[in-house]
């Protein structure tokens, strides 16, 4: 006998020890609380914070790492270092300048864009959008090309822009008109969410449909029901996407904004 039973005991022991860490960053306000006026959302919500970087194990913060201080949005998380000498209107001081939420949503969405999206403001009016969803490798909507439009009002980002697909899309949720059924676009808003974040959260419905709430009653059958005539459905509307692209994008946006 060899007794490999104990050693295999053993080590199923030292595996179950969960080891984590992380450096996750702690917010502190800071000042006395002084609002500011947030120049994302527009809420009186911003104050003085420092934003510190600790180095954590399960979740015990041990060492600090490196901090800055910052302007933070209590409302929408909106964050900017308070070491450039960038100071937001203070709140009640006078009306606050007209503001473009979009425009701080342009600036993040090209420096740091997620994989298979992209975005951009009509040349002549920053709240109505163009915006590109390109189809998750391995699931049907594979190197499809979808156009959407992207409508902001005065009140964005406290309340959701009005999205919905230009290209033709056979999809569980999406209706015969291009309207989308998808709870973060309806009552799961928050103030928090950028182009980037509906962007990818559309993307991800694509490959991950909610055949319960369905906005387009044959898909969601066929998704159920009949996945080889589904896929086979939707492959047309890839291959259509591209026939799309040669068709005048901007015409139909100006169209949409009338
Ligand atoms: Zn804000």
């Amino acid at each position: 006998m060899r007794g490999t039973g104990s050693v295999a005991n053993k080590q199923d022991f030292c595996f179950c020890i969960p080891i984590v860490f992380g450096c996750p960053n702690k917010i502190k306000q800071e000042g006395d609380g002084t609002p500011y006026v947030c120049p994302r959302c527009n809420n009186a919500q911003v104050v003085e914070a420092k934003s510190r970087m600790w180095f954590e194990l399960c979740w015990i913060p041990l060492i600090p790492l490196k901090s800055n201080h910052v302007w933070l949005c209590g409302i929408c998380n909106w964050q900017h270092s308070r070491d450039g000498g960038f100071q937001p209107q203070a709140a009640g001081a006078m009306p606050p300048p007209p503001q473009q939420p979009q425009g701080y949503d342009f600036k993040r969405l090209s420096s740091d864009p997620p994989g298979g999206i992209s975005g951009a403001p009509c040349a002549d009016n920053l709240l109505v959008w163009n915006a590109v969803i390109f189809g998750p490798a391995e699931t049907p909507f594979e190197d499809g090309t979808f156009k959407l439009l992207m409508t902001f009002d005065e009140a964005y980002p406290n309340k959701p822009p009005s999205v919905k697909f230009l290209s033709k899309m056979f999809h569980p949720n999406v209706y015969a008109n291009g309207e989308l059924c998808l709870d973060i676009l309806q009552n799961r808003w928050s103030p928090t969410y950028d182009v980037a974040a509906v962007l990818t959260s559309i993307q991800s419905l694509l490959h991950d449909p909610n055949p319960n709430s369905p906005a387009n009653a044959e898909a969601a059958s066929l998704y159920r029901e009949n996945m080889k005539e589904y896929v086979r459905r939707v492959k047309q509307t890839v291959e259509q996407s591209w026939i799309d692209e040669t068709e005048d994008a901007s015409a139909n946006a100006d169209e949409e904004a009338l």
